[in-house]
């Protein structure tokens, strides 16, 4: 715990990534005050009720008004309109970002609102789970997971000041920040975050359907795999939505290889060519021995649900 960095920040949607970070910015004393401001009236009265803000509203002209750090924690879809709203109060000076999990897109709408004389600086931390809300956060959430910065190209000296102040926000939070271009982050996240999430919005929706066939078998004996499936498939409707249409490019890429890769599977096994499975199995396993090893899961049967990484 020491110095403040930011002293008045504002989180601009405050479910499961808004109030994370400001839990975690309480906890480690990074921030001052906190404003935020929500268009539900549900997440405000539980935001009062959590007492971790200072002010809580549903303008968000009121509550980015003299903040230093503006964070926009709302649906990637929704950054645009939440700009504008900030845009005419936002103080000369002050640190725009946000926590979209696709970067173009937020950060063309931040570009085309903020007002010259502030700070740019699109973001992604790579945590989350699939529940929503003021109640889901909690502080470690970030804790040695990856943070993305997608700064604009500017290598003036007051931009690079307030990149850095960003970076120590996030390594405080105890997040490993890392900087990246925009599109390489939405190609890059296609492959590790959204298509895995269509794959498992797919296979839920398919079982469900054949639920009626077998009388309710598929969900009765769902195995490891299929639970683990369901999981992520319990992931918020309208996050999900927005980060599909907002990447469309980038998905339908990746979706296209991943299909031909399909078609070589199910032609392997037509043709009982046991080796070609072997061996990407053996390639796939190598590929979950990495990660873990890179510390970004952990090793327990259960795919580390019960804990929280260090
Ligand atoms: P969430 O729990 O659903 O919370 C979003 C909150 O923002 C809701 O209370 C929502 O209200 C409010 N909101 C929507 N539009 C708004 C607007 N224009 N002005 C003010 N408030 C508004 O969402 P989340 O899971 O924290 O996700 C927030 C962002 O983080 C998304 O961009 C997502 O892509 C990104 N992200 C999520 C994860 C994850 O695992 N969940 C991980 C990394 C990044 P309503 O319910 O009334 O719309």
């Amino acid at each position: 715990m020491s110095a403040v960095i930011y002293p008045k920040m504002a989180v601009i949607g405050c479910g499961l990534i808004g109030s994370s970070v400001i839990r975690g910015a309480r906890a480690t004393g990074v921030v001052g005050r906190v404003a935020v401001a929500d268009a539900s009236d549900a997440a405000r009265q539980r935001v009062a009720e959590l007492g971790y803000a200072d002010s809580v509203t549903a303008d968000v002209a009121d509550a980015v008004e003299d903040a230093d750090l503006v964070l926009f924690a709302v649906p990637v879809l929704a950054m645009e309109a939440a700009a504008k709203a900030a845009a005419p109060a936002l103080k000369a000076g002050c640190t725009v970002t946000d926590v979209g999990s696709v970067k173009s897109a937020p950060a063309d709408a931040l570009a085309a609102n903020v007002p010259d004389g502030c700070f740019v600086i699109p973001g992604h931390p790579i945590a989350g789970t699939e529940q929503s809300g003021p109640d889901a956060g909690f502080a470690e959430l970030f804790a040695n997971r990856w943070t993305i910065l997608t700064p604009q190209a500017r290598a003036d000296a007051p931009y690079q000041a307030a990149l850095e102040r960003l970076t120590e926000f996030w390594t405080r939070l105890g997040a490993n920040v890392e900087l990246m271009d925009e599109k390489h982050h939405d190609l890059v996240l296609a492959v590790t975050s959204h298509l895995p999430h269509l794959i498992a919005y797919n296979i839920v929706g398919t079982a469900a359907d054949l639920e009626g066939v077998t009388r309710g078998e598929v969900m009765k004996y769902s195995a490891g795999g299929f639970r683990d499936f369901t999981r992520i498939a319990a992931s918020d409707p309208t996050m999900w939505r927005d980060v599909f249409l907002a990447n469309k490019d980038a998905v339908l890429e990746i979706l296209g290889r991943f299909t031909e890769d399909l078609q070589a599977l199910s032609r392997a096994i037509r043709w009982g060519e046991g080796d070609k499975l072997f061996e990407l199995f053996s390639r796939t396993r190598e590929i979950r021995r990495g990660i873990i090893a890179a510390g970004q899961e952990t090793p327990e049967a259960n795919f580390g649900r019960d804990q929280r990484l260090p």
